[in-house]
């Protein structure tokens, strides 16, 4: 007790109680402890009761202490490096498409590019309609597989290599569809709506004949690339006001 460091004591008094209440076989715990030297160092804690008084109290117990300080700095370091190697990565975990990191890096160089030759650049934002109600329903882990599939498709949509689709939160994928004026843009929504729906993926709640469905607002610039976003944001509010299922097209310049 003299030694144990002040935060753990509590944790540590719950475990020797459940051991000694006979809930566990041995009582193990990782706590800080003070060295000798003065510093604080990490200590592997097992023991157990190998003598009881007739009243079922503890009599004796036994145990070891063993110095892990280096392992618990190892695991930290460990990590953060991967917490930094996460925030790093410009893949998004779920789906395997790209992330909200790249998509800003993409943002930035196609404005640049497009700028320079005067070329069109659109934009969508693809939303999963009333995922609210499909995550109450059918549970979290099928709305991720939703998410899943649904980027999954929106890729497999997009018809040049210059096409970029990253997740950009939760349910929200953006596309760029570079040197594609309005037209294009439309089109490519239109396929994205339809390969949604022939997913098949059961929304009872959903407008689209009980299946889950999106809504998409395009934007298309031809000189007025900065304000791209918020363009195709208010373009996906007008479609979410329209009944869902559909597209909005807003175009710059
Ligand atoms: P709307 O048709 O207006 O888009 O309605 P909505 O219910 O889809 O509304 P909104 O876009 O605001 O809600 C998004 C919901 O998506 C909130 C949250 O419950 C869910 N969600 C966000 N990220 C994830 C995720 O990674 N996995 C799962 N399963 N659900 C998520
Ligand atoms: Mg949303
Ligand atoms: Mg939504």
């Amino acid at each position: 007790m003299t030694y144990a460091h002040p935060d753990d004591l509590k944790e540590s008094d719950r475990l020797l109680r459940d051991h000694w209440a006979g809930n566990t076989d041995y009582y193990i715990f990782e706590s800080r402890m003070k060295h000798t030297a003065g510093h604080w160092v990490w200590v592997y804690d097992a023991g157990q009761v190998v003598e009881w008084n007739d009243d079922g109290s503890p009599k004796r117990m036994v145990g070891t202490h063993l110095d892990i300080t280096r392992q618990k700095e190892m695991a930290l370091q460990l990590s953060q490096a991967n917490k930094e190697l996460a925030e790093l990565s410009y893949v998004d975990a779920l789906t395997g498409i790209s992330n909200r990191r790249a998509f800003d890096c993409k943002f930035c160089e196609l404005v640049s590019a497009t700028r320079r030759t005067r070329s069109a650049l659109s934009l969508m934002i693809i939303d999963i309609d009333f995922f609210k109600q499909f995550n109450d329903l059918y549970g979290h882990e099928q709305g991720d597989h939703a998410i899943r599939e649904v980027a999954r498709q929106v890729a497999a949509t997009l018809p040049r290599r210059t096409d970029f689709a990253a997740r950009y939160g939760g349910e929200e994928i953006v596309v760029l569809l570079p040197y594609t004026p309005k037209a294009g843009a439309i089109a490519v929504a239109e396929k994205i709506i339809e390969a949604v729906h022939r997913l098949q993926i059961p929304h009872v709640y959903s407008d689209d004949k009980g299946c889950l469905s999106v809504s998409i607002g395009v934007a298309t610039a031809n000189e007025a690339y900065d304000d791209l976003f918020q363009l195709a944001d208010q373009a996906l509010y007008d479609a979410k006001h329209a009944g869902r299922n559909g597209f909005r097209v807003k175009a710059a310049d």
